[in-house]
C-alpha cells in the first residue's frame, strides 16, 4: 500500500488542445473501458454522454504513469461522477462492470456489426434492430433496401473492417500522387488522418489534395476519380462537390462538424503483392479511402481539420471559441472580436493565432 502522501498528483490542462498526446498509453485498461462506453453512448445518439466518456478517456491518455489508485486522479479536470465509477471498478476489479454486461448485450452487438457496413450509421442500425434485424445474415434476408454505399459496404464488409497497415496507406498514397500528377501538374498530396499522428493502423486512409496556385484545384477532384475508375482502382466512390462558397451560415461558422470541400468517400481495390489469383485466392483488398481537395489559401486549416483526432479537433473548436472568441473550422479561422479572418499558412500560425503551445501531429492522440 502507498500512502497518501507518496502518491503523485497529476497536473494536467481541462483542454486536449493544450496537452501532449502520443500513442503510449501508460493506462490502456482504464482508456479502453471509457472508450467502449463512449463508442456505446454514441451508437444510441446520446452524444452528450460520448463526449463526456471520451473526454474522460482522452485525460486519461495524457497521464504519464499507470493510475494505481484513485487518489491519484484528485483534482483532475474532464472526471465525471460516472467515469469516475468506471474507473475505480476497474482498479479494484480488474474490470468494469457496465462496459462487461454493455459487451454482452444484444444491442450493443448488433449495433457494432451493422454500423461495421459502411454507409450504415447509429440510426439505420436502430431502425434494422427494431425490425428484428441483429446480424448480416438476418439483413440479407430481410428484404431491407440497401443503398449503393451499404451494398458495397455488406459486399467488402470482411476487408473494411479489417484494419489498414502503413504500408497498404503508403501504396495508396503512391498511387493517388500518380492519379494526381496525371490530371494536373504540381498538385499535391498530404496523408493526413490517423497515419498522420503516426498510428500503425486505421480503418481508413485520409489524403488532402491542393496545388500552390490558387483557382487550380478547381473541378480536380472528378479527374482525379475518372482517372482511378478507368484504370479500375475504385470499388465505390460518391463525390460530394464544394459547397463553400454558396453556403450562407459563413464559412467558419459549418451548420456542423463537416466541412465543405470537394470530396470524394472511396472504396479502393489494392492489389496485394505478385501473386497469383485463383478461385478460391483473392489478390487484392478492398481499403476505405477519403479524398478532399482545398484551395491552397485554406490548405493549412484542412491539414489541421483533417489530421484528428476527433477529440483533440473538438477541443480545438472549443478553446477556439470559449477562450478566444474565434470561431476554427476547417476552411478558417474567424476573430469574432476583430470581425476579421486570419490568414494562415501552416499549423503552427494557426496554434499562435490560438495562443496555444505548437502541438505535433504525433502529440495530438486524445
Ligand atoms: P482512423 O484510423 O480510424 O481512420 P482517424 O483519426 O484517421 O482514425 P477519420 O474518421 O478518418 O479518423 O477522421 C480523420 C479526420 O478527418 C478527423 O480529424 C475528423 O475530424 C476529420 N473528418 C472526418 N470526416 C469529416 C467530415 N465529414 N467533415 C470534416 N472533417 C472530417
Ligand atoms: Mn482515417
Ligand atoms: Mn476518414
Amino acid at each position: 500500500q502507498i500512502s497518501e502522501a507518496e502518491v503523485a498528483l497529476f497536473s494536467v490542462s481541462s483542454y486536449a488542445c493544450q496537452r501532449r498526446t502520443t500513442l503510449d498509453n501508460h493506462n490502456s485498461n482504464l482508456t479502453d473501458a471509457l472508450s467502449l462506453l463512449a463508442e456505446n453512448a454514441e451508437l444510441n445518439n446520446e452524444d452528450g454522454r460520448g463526449v463526456a466518456f471520451r473526454r474522460a478517456a482522452a485525460l486519461m491518455k495524457a497521464l504519464p504513469t499507470q493510475v494505481i489508485s484513485m487518489s491519484q486522479l484528485r483534482g483532475l479536470p474532464c472526471l465525471g461522477e460516472h467515469s469516475l465509477r468506471v474507473i475505480k471498478d476497474v482498479l479494484e476489479n480488474g474490470v468494469s462492470s457496465e462496459v462487461e454486461s454493455t459487451k454482452q448485450s444484444k444491442r450493443y452487438k448488433a449495433l457494432k456489426i451493422l454500423t461495421g457496413i459502411f454507409g450504415v450509421g447509429a440510426k439505420t442500425a436502430d431502425r434494422w434492430i427494431r425490425e428484428g434485424i441483429y446480424n448480416l445474415e438476418q439483413l440479407r434476408h430481410s428484404g431491407q433496401t440497401l443503398n449503393r454505399a451499404q451494398k458495397s459496404g455488406l459486399e467488402h464488409y470482411d476487408d473494411l473492417n479489417e484494419p489498414v497497415t502503413k504500408a497498404e496507406a503508403d501504396a495508396i498514397g503512391e498511387i493517388v500522387q500518380k492519379a494526381v500528377d496525371s490530371v494536373l501538374t504540381g498538385s499535391q498530396v498530404a496523408l493526413t488522418g490517423g497515419f498522420r499522428r503516426g498510428k500503425l493502423t486505421g480503418h481508413d486512409v485520409d489524403f488532402l489534395i491542393t496545388h500552390p496556385e490558387e483557382g487550380k484545384e478547381v473541378g480536380l477532384m472528378p479527374k482525379v476519380v475518372a482517372w482511378l475508375e478507368s484504370r479500375g482502382f475504385l470499388l465505390y466512390q460518391k463525390t460530394t462537390r464544394n459547397s463553400y462558397l454558396e453556403s450562407k451560415d459563413g464559412p467558419a461558422r459549418p451548420a456542423s462538424n463537416m466541412d465543405r470541400f470537394e470530396r470524394c468517400f472511396s472504396i479502393f481495390k489494392l492489389t496485394k503483392g505478385k501473386e497469383q489469383e485463383t478461385a478460391s485466392h483473392k489478390i487484392w483488398r478492398a481499403v476505405r479511402v477519403d479524398l478532399v481537395v482545398s484551395p491552397i489559401s485554406q490548405f493549412a486549416f484542412a491539414v489541421l481539420g483533417w489530421t484528428g483526432s476527433k477529440l483533440f479537433e473538438r477541443e480545438l473548436r472549443r478553446w477556439a471559441g470559449h477562450e478566444k472568441n474565434m470561431s476554427l473550422s476547417s476552411h478558417a479561422l474567424f476573430d469574432n472580436t476583430q470581425n476579421k479572418y486570419l490568414r494562415a499558412t501552416s499549423e503552427e500560425e494557426i496554434f499562435a493565432y490560438l495562443g496555444l503551445e505548437y502541438i505535433p501531429p504525433s502529440e495530438r492522440n486524445a
